[in-house]
């Protein structure tokens, strides 16, 4: 656990540099992610944002704030109108499980849940307030097709993203309802909220006018949080948002993955290859969050092979007896080297989550352990590892220390065999009667494991 004194920094879109992080209110840390638009699957470069945020929060928490995370959810929006349409689906019918699979897939890759998940649909009245409020201050006014946004009354616009001239446009704050689109009632009469308007509302409902931390993608920087910061601040008067966190794309061939250029996986592609959805988690971290990433099926085979070795690492030492050597307490005493590595792992993390860093420390304590085992307690080095799991989140807990009869083992072939010859269906049949057995399997890119 890091104490008071430690020194998180941070950098901040808003002034572009590394600072360090101080909350508005003592101990406490109000952070608002820009969640998925559920129009379809979240892909993994979405995945890789949402993997960042929750380091964010983790490294928050390890730091010892208490903090509050919300994240939306976009039920209404273009794409799931038209594709509410093409499915011949009311809205909320067609985006159902889209919303469903988001929770299973932040699930499986250990992102911790939000405080909160408020939903564009359910927070209408709060984005007319605010609409209302820019309309009586003349920042915004009627049009045609709805309400705009003004930007040349707020001065400050284009703080945060810095846009080129060309791209500094009034913006639609609410949009009049078109027949055969799906409306809201308003004061203005029918029609439904721009797409920045949701964030403004539902941020400043649960956080408060100012909030510490918001987070996204990069390519959200502008217009979406420029637009919300315009809109937020235009209607409060006040700062809106103290640090602006973006983490950079995950890519394809050099390109960034999106649904537009069709070089989308899902985390359901990689589970038909085998993969353990926790390989996925390992890869984002072992690259920085501001550094793009090139996604490979050989690097995400090579990163389950660390993750792989992390785990074996930890059942040895779940197996191994207690000893009467130094536990845990006399581990952070100087002069014994996990604390070294833990002001290692510290450090590397404060700064600006500096994970592939952190993911060296924890490799390193390992090489050193199995150099010197007789050096070292078992158990403080596991309750070490525990510590870093805390910020990492791969499940070292949940790593299994019994070993299999030769039964369960048959079965674990048989089904691997299964799985080599794409009989799919056999390996999910084994896997569910494995399951009943009270074993769980963990499938890897090259084979598959029990835990
Ligand atoms: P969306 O569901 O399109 O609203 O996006 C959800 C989140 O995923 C946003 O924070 C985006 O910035 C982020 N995102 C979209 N594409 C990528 C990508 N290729 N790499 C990383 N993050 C992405
Ligand atoms: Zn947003």
């Amino acid at each position: 656990m890091a104490n008071s004194k430690s020194v998180l920094k941070i950098y901040n879109f808003l002034r572009r540099r590394k600072e360090v992080f101080r909350p508005i209110k003592r101990g406490r840390v109000g952070f608002y992610a820009c969640g998925p638009t559920v129009y379809n699957y979240a892909h993994i470069g979405n995945l890789r944002t949402y993997i960042f945020e929750d380091i964010l929060r983790r490294t928050l928490e390890y730091a010892g704030y208490r903090v509050k995370h919300v994240m939306n959810i976009t039920d209404i929006d273009d794409k799931i109108i038209a594709g509410a349409r093409s499915a011949k689906k009311n809205i909320d019918d067609f985006s159902a499980p889209y919303k469903t699979a988001f929770f299973g897939d932040v699930k499986k890759i250990n992102i911790l849940p939000a405080w909160k998940y408020p939903e564009a649909s359910g927070h209408i009245p709060e984005m007319v307030k605010i609409a209302k409020r820019l309309l009586q201050k003349k920042i915004a006014y009627f049009a045609k097709d709805g309400i705009y946004f003004d930007i040349s009354k707020f001065k400050s616009y284009g703080r945060l993203a810095n846009p080129k001239p060309g791209n500094r446009k009034n913006f639609a704050i609410w949009k009049r309802a078109k027949k055969s689109e799906p409306s809201w009632k308003s004061p203005f009469g029918p029609g439904r909220p721009g797409w920045h308007l949701e964030c403004s509302a539902m941020s400043m409902k649960y956080l408060g006018a100012g909030f510490d931390i918001h987070a996204g993608g990069v390519d959200l920087l502008f217009p979406h949080h420029e637009n919300e910061v315009a809109q937020s601040e235009g209607a409060t008067g006040k700062k809106f948002v103290k640090y602006f966190v973006e983490g950079e794309h995950l890519l394809v061939n050099g390109k960034k993955m999106s649904k537009s250029l069709g070089n989308i996986f899902t985390l359901r592609d990689l589970e038909r290859r085998g993969f353990n959805p926790l390989a996925l988690r390992y890869l984002m971290l072992s690259a920085h969050y501001r550094s793009q990433l090139n996604f490979t099926w050989e690097s995400l085979r090579a990163a389950e092979h660390s993750l792989e070795r992390l785990y074996e690492f930890v059942r040895t030492l779940k197996t191994l007896p207690r000893s009467s050597k130094p536990g845990f307490k006399s581990a952070q005493k100087p002069g014994f080297f996990p604390r070294g590595k833990v002001l290692t792992f510290q450090k590397a993390i404060f700064n600006d989550l500096n994970t592939p860093k952190a993911l060296a420390v924890v490799h390193a304590v390992m090489n050193e352990y199995y150099k010197n085992k007789e050096k070292f307690a078992a158990r403080a080095v596991l309750e070490l590892f525990y510590d870093f799991d805390r910020v990492l989140g791969l499940g070292l807990a949940g790593v299994s220390q019994k070993h299999p009869p030769p039964g369960i083992l048959k079965l674990l072939k048989e089904r691997e065999g299964a799985r080599k010859l794409g009989d799919f269906k056999k390996a999910d049949k084994i896997r569910e009667k494995l399951k009943k057995m009270g074993w769980q399997v963990n499938d890897t890119g090259q084979d598959s494991r029990l835990v």
